[in-house]
């Protein structure tokens, strides 16, 4: 067992913008979920309350009820905010799976109409359900976003046993999870996943699984193809980013208290409506 309190002594290996992982031995991470809380590819100057044990809690969440489909990295949950995992030997594509068109899907299929070589029927619309969920990986960009890659160049880098086994995964996730978020009234419209191999080469999931910062929530009943559906969490903050002047350029503002509030409220009801689906 570790203690909550002694999480800050282990050693800090990486600072994400959202959370740290700190070493435990040659086993095992910590992986911590802050407070801090991003737009714009900007993190704000104001945390949100709540927030890590939040997202910490849909993680556990997920991969308690996951573990049928693809074994996972949580050994057990530390205080409200972390999580000791397995260390894995990471595979170094992003295992991306959509189920709708939005983000870097909607723009390469806007350029090329097609999406990481999936080719797609035409007259598609932003937000548009896809005929069929696909798998999209993307590399791992050190700086700045990721990049989406064929199938194919996928193969290249991790093997072509070891992609059809990811691909597969990831699929059958995706379909578990948007089959539940929908009976919670959310679509997930699309979803990343990081896989692993452990000591004995085994597929197993690692990071931080259906949050929020790493899926499209969208809420059913706000969803309009041909436009940008509302965010789950995080449209309010930046509408009210947007309202305040701020140039996405230069540092944030500080965010006013009912800011906070209303951000804190939305994550907790994100929260409340995925864990009380029932079995
Ligand atoms: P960002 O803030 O943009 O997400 P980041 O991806 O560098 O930045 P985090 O997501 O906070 O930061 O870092 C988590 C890191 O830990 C990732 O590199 C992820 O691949 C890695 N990781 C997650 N689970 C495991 C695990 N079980 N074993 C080893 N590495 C892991
Ligand atoms: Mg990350």
């Amino acid at each position: 067992m570790i203690d909550a309190r002694a999480v800050a002594d282990y050693p800090l290996v990486l600072e994400g913008k959202v959370r740290e992982v700190r070493a435990v031995d040659d086993e095992r991470l910590l992986i911590v979920a802050t407070d801090r809380i991003s737009a714009y590819d900007w993190i704000m100057p104001t945390p949100i309350p709540g927030k890590g044990a939040v997202l910490t809690a849909l993680s556990a969440h997920w991969f308690g009820i996951t573990d049928h489909i693809v074994p996972n990295h949580l050994i057990e949950l530390v205080g409200d905010r972390a999580m000791l995992v397995r260390r894995l030997e990471m595979l170094p594509v992003e295992c991306v799976a959509r189920g709708y068109l939005a983000g870097s899907g909607w723009a390469d299929y806007r350029a090329t109409g097609a999406v990481c070589g999936h080719p797609l029927p035409p007259g598609l619309r932003q937000a548009d359900r896809l005929p069929a969920a696909i798998f999209t990986p993307a590399t791992k960009a050190a700086e700045g976003h990721d990049e989406n890659i064929s199938r194919e160049r996928a193969a290249e880098l991790v093997g072509a046993d070891v992609l059809a086994e990811a691909e597969r995964v990831t699929l059958a996730l995706y379909a578990f999870a948007a089959e539940r978020c929908a009976r919670a009234g959310i679509i997930l419209a699309d979803t990343k996943f990081e896989l692993g191999r452990d000591r004995d080469g085994r597929l197993v999931l690692g990071d931080e699984a259906l949050t929020p910062d790493s899926s499209r929530f969208w809420p059913a009943d706000a969803w309009e193809p041909g436009t940008s559906p509302p965010s789950f969490d995080k449209q309010y903050l930046r509408d009210w980013l947007d309202a305040s002047g701020w140039d996405r350029a230069s540092a944030p503002p500080p965010l006013p208290p009912e800011v906070v509030e209303g951000t804190r409220v939305r994550y907790d009801e994100a929260l409340r409506r995925i864990t009380e689906v029932e079995e």
